[in-house]
């Protein structure tokens, strides 16, 4: 397994998103499907995607064809190597792979799914776009949205401006929150999308057109707005 790290938005509105990256044990992977040896990579009756290594000839054809990039190429034994889902611990009795037996935090589950349909059903597979093509059978519980971000600031007074009011609207939904007293504004949890902002303090108001959160978290910085005494 590995961690990928992302930072989201900019100084001072930063925040780091970890999100681990394993094989997904996909159902109709495309890895078994480009793999021309046959017992060289399969699905186990139990679900488990596997790359026998004594049947692999190094010819890197499944390493090209995970959509998920997450099968990697020893050089050194000339074979595609990648998470086995400890199928040889679980065949000895074991009833849950090592990353799950070591998180101190209990982060990661193992489970028939089968046992984890209300789980599943708040989860999402990492890429859904992929979904139509591929079955993923890793699930992720609160993988980071987007947010839109700033500091409202009145350059008169050189004072931030607290409960500056923020509204922000996308296809139909609103969403409301006020600066604090830093004169900071977050909105958190958003998807992606394109949205208006306005930032009102009483008779004054700032307006912002077409966010766009698909690519990226946004901070709008420091952001001016001339309150009158
Ligand atoms: S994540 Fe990649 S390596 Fe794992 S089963 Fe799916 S396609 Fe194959
Ligand atoms: S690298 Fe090995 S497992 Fe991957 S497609 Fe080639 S023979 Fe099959």
């Amino acid at each position: 397994m590995k961690l990928t790290e992302r930072v989201r938005g900019t100084v001072p509105k930063v925040k780091v998103a970890y999100r681990p990256h394993i094989c997904m044990h996909c159902d109709e992977a495309p890895c078994i499907a480009v793999c021309r040896i046959e017992g060289a990579l399969y699905k186990r009756d139990d679900g488990l995607v596997i790359i026998n290594p004594e049947k692999c000839t190094g010819c890197k054809n499944c390493v090209d064809a995970c959509p998920f990039k997450t099968i990697y190429f020893n050089e050194d034994l000339n074979i595609a190597q990648k998470c086995t889902g400890c199928a040889h611990l679980l065949d000895q009795g074991w009833k849950e792979p090592r990353c799950v037996d070591a998180c101190p935090t209990l982060a990661i589950k193992f489970m028939d799914e089968s046992n984890a349909k209300d789980l599943i059903s708040k989860a999402e597979v990492w890429s859904p776009e992929l979904k139509s093509d591929l079955t993923p059978r890793v699930y992720y519980l609160n993988l980071p949205k987007k947010f839109i971000a700033g500091t409202v600031y009145d350059p008169i007074e050189k004072e931030v401006v607290i409960e500056a009011k923020c509204t922000l609207q996308c296809n139909g939904t609103t969403y409301t929150t006020k600066t604090d007293n830093y004169g900071d504004f977050w909105f958190e949890g958003l998807n992606d999308g394109k949205y208006d902002m306005e930032i009102t303090k009483g008779p004054v108001s700032r307006l912002f057109k077409d966010l766009d959160t698909t690519e990226a978290d946004i901070n709008l910085g420091d952001i001016p707005l001339t309150c009158p005494p």
